[in-house]
């Protein structure tokens, strides 16, 4: 299990008993053992609230491990690396005994005074945290120290600048690693291998041959026990803030001159920079806010948002959002970027789907319909893969065409949040790679966007709920695309099948 590329490390996980450390973090870290992408000479130590001893927390480990990972193999071996430290992060007594346990496993297994900090606890612990490991001097290393932060970072633009001043006193901007586990999906990091290895798409990735482009990320799943976090926040701040736009700036940035983290995030800048400001009335006319009533998905009965534990009975929280976006810069001008993303719809889905415009003058009629649009579909998950709409000749005599599809499917892979991102992210931040990560200037510019929408929604209360479970939203966000002419691509008609 030796690979010298990747740099020793010591990695300390707060909130190790948690459900983030336990679906994702170990048994992604498992599989990068497996693979030889961690070299023996790292350690884990875990940290968390609860009072249970080292072997308790190594076959917790195993288990995790096994029943995500499915496999036995060196499991024992990889358990032995992890080791717990009891701690309540508030106290301050506590963080000179893990500072202990750190130097010696530094010295024990040989880490060069590498250290990763990751935060797999609630957003309201973090400045804390930041400012002991300054203070008690776990960050005062012979190595690197990098910390690696949860989504949400902060509640606004306002909370994400204290957060940001916080953790900056013990970390430098380039230490810091923003987790939006979007950037590990596969797809999303191919979105720039598409657009930039690919001599047919960038010349004509522009407002002069794209119509329109849509981004939806949909999810069948609703609220779940997680009512009392989603009332503070709803789709707004939980998937557009980060998520969507992230995936809209990796669409419409220039190509980098350099395919590195810094000229990388800087063109994704760039795209926030030149987003329009949606606010005041104009909030109503290209943002849609949905909440999800009862409902039936897969034959079984659903119970509205409202109804969900620890969500007020008037609640005025979104779990769906439509809107248009604008970029207001040379190439994208007069295209509208369509996002959606929503609970307790019919379908779980992320994809793209952009929309080319008509050719000039159309020779060819399909039976009673016009010539379809050709469309490139990139999907993000559950399916990984891309799909490119073009018309054909349909077989026989006469001259009519008919749509075809061009299938790439990558992969079948289950869940958005799955291990998969994590490994890639925290392989990433072992090596020192940053680019998947979100940059404050992106944090920033993201949260300003969708904070003066939020300074309107909190104004007034909507008609709430104004859309069944199972469905695809209000019916609003139907007519926003009505009103410029385009609708919203059906996500079951676009799924990848060989054709
Ligand atoms: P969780 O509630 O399951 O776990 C929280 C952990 O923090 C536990 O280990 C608990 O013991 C520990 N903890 C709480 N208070 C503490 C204290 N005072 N001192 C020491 N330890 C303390 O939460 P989670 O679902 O694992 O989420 C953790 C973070 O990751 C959150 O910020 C969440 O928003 C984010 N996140 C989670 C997921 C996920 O899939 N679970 C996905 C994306 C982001």
């Amino acid at each position: 299990m030796k690979n010298n590329e990747t740099p020793t490390s010591l990695i300390i996980i707060f909130g190790a008993t948690g459900d983030l450390a336990k679906r994702k973090l170990f048994p992604s870290l498992y599989k990068l053992y497996e693979k030889g992408r961690l070299t023996d000479r790292f350690a884990v130590i875990g940290v968390a609230r609860r009072s249970i001893s080292n072997d308790e927390f190594q076959e917790s480990i195993q288990e995790s491990v096994k029943s995500a990972a499915g496999k036995e193999e060196h499991v024992q071996e990889f358990a032995s690396h992890f080791y717990y430290h009891s701690h309540d992060v508030t106290d301050s007594d506590s963080y000179s005994a893990l500072k202990k346990l750190a130097s010696e496993l530094d010295d024990h297994y040989g880490l060069n005074g590498n250290r990763i900090f990751y935060l797999a606890m609630a957003p309201e612990f973090f400045g804390t945290i930041a400012l002991h490991l300054k203070k008690d001097g776990l960050t005062e290393v012979d190595g690197f120290k990098r910390l690696v932060i949860e989504k949400p970072f902060g509640h606004d633009l306002d909370s994400a600048k204290e957060l940001n001043n916080q953790i900056r006193t013990a970390f430098q901007e380039d230490e810091i690693y923003r987790i939006d586990h979007y950037l590990g999906k596969a797809m999303v990091q191919n979105i720039e291998v598409i657009r930039f290895a690919n001599a047919i798409f960038e010349p004509l990735w522009n407002n002069r041959y794209i119509s329109n482009i849509q981004v939806t990320s949909s999810e069948i799943l609703g609220v779940e026990e997680r009512g009392r976090y989603y009332e503070k926040s709803g789709a707004l701040r939980d998937m557009v803030q980060n998520h969507m736009l992230q995936m809209v700036s990796l669409l419409a940035m220039e190509p980098p001159i350099k395919l590195n983290t810094k000229e990388i995030r800087s063109e994704k800048v760039r795209v926030l920079r030149a987003l329009r400001p949606i606010e005041g009335e104009d909030v109503h006319n290209f943002f849609v806010r949905g909440q999800y009533g009862e409902g039936e998905i897969n034959g079984e009965h659903l119970r509205g948002y409202r109804q969900e534990p620890m969500v007020e009975e008037d609640s005025n929280t979104e779990t769906f959002v439509a809107g248009k976006l604008l970029i207001d810069n040379f190439r994208w001008a007069g295209v509208p970027i369509y996002i959606r993303t929503g609970k307790r719809m019919g379908t779980k889905s992320t994809k793209i789907v952009i929309q080319f415009k008509d050719i000039p003058m159309n020779l060819y009629y399909q039976t009673e319909k016009t010539l379809n649009p050709n469309l490139l579909v990139i999907h993000i998950q559950p399916e990984e893969g891309i799909t490119l709409h073009l018309n054909a000749k349909k077989a026989g005599e006469n001259m009519d065409a008919t749509p075809v599809k061009l299938n790439f499917s990558n992969k079948e892979s289950d869940g958005i949040n799955t291990p998969e991102a994590y490994e890639k992210l925290l392989y990433d931040c072992m090596r020192g790679d940053a680019t998947n990560f979100t940059h404050w200037d992106e944090v920033a510019l993201s949260w300003s966007f969708t904070d003066k929408i939020s300074a309107v929604w909190e104004k007034t209360k909507e008609n709430f709920p104004n859309y069944p479970s199972g469905t695809t939203g209000p019916k609003k966000a139907d007519e926003l695309l009505e009103k410029d002419g385009f609708f919203w691509w059906p996500i079951t008609d676009l799924e990848v099948t060989n054709c």
